[in-house]
């Protein structure tokens, strides 16, 4: 059985593509690190709605959790692989780089660009062995055109797009995609102090994106249908970035 996997899928733009993901019918595994209640109502959601959904608890950013927790995953399931793998667990540390503390920086790469390097090197592997595979990462605006007071966060969606490209060229011959998404403002949680009306106003469409238009997106791209699509990074930001 081909499952889909989704790093921060507790909340925000990586719960609605858990649900996404469930509605076309993939068993779907809720990673998150801190927040079970949350993780565990996105469970309830996909299960009243007639889909599957488990959870896996792991930090994105720690090599020896990750790999534990993909091992044991893949120990207990043995006759299932990772099919769509989608990284989106994120966090924002902003501030100016002149003060920006060690911790701020070091975080906002780990969780991000290494956490993209920690599950996708467990996971690209059976993909490829399998000859059917889907990695997308959800990127950021900020890491296409960087944003002030944001270095630590543009360098780390940065070095996502980077890696997105680079491996979309060694798995294209084995059927596997590696594209990316790069969201402009979206309603969550990591956005919910933002001044909306003063922002707005910036935003050519007018308003924040939600999570579910960047989740059925994600999914598109983690479709059938997507499978000349690859090494992409795909801009959903209401024409901010136009
Ligand atoms: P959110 O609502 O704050 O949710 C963040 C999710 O990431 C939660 O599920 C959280 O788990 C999980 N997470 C955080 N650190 C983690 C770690 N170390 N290991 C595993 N999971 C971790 O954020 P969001 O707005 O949905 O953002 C999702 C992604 O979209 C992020 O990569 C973000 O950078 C990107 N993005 C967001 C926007 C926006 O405007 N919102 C724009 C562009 C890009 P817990 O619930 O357990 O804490």
């Amino acid at each position: 059985m081909k499952y889909a996997l989704v790093t921060g899928g507790s909340r925000g733009i990586g719960a609605a593509i858990c649900k996404a993901l469930a509605k076309e019918g993939y068993p779907v595994i809720i990673n998150y690190v801190s927040r079970e209640d949350a993780a565990l109502e996105v469970k309830r959601e996909i299960e009243s709605s007639g889909g599957c959904a488990e959870l896996l608890k792991f930090n994105v950013a720690d090599l020896k959790e990750t790999d534990a927790a993909l091992d044991g995953w893949m120990a207990s399931h043995p006759d299932d692989y990772i099919a769509v793998l989608v990284n989106n667990a994120g966090i924002r540390r902003d501030g100016l780089l002149m003060w920006m503390e060690d911790a701020d920086w070091y975080d906002v790469i780990n969780i991000h660009l290494n956490g993209f390097f920690h599950t996708t090197r467990k996971l690209i592997t059976p993909m490829a062995k399998k000859k059917w595979g889907r990695v997308v990462s959800v990127a950021s605006l900020s890491g296409i055109k960087g944003m002030p007071g944001q270095t630590n966060y543009s360098a780390a969606k940065g070095g996502v797009i980077a890696a997105t490209k680079a491996l979309a060229l060694e798995v294209a011959k084995r059927k596997v995609t590696v594209n990316a998404v790069a969201p402009g403002f979206v309603e969550t949680d990591m956005t919910k102090e933002l001044d909306q009306n003063t922002l707005r106003e910036t935003i050519p469409a007018g308003r924040f994106g939600t999570a579910e238009e960047v989740a059925d997106l994600v999914c598109f791209l983690s479709s059938d249908k997507a499978s000349y699509i690859t090494g992409q990074v795909v801009e959903i930001n209401g024409g901010l970035n136009t």
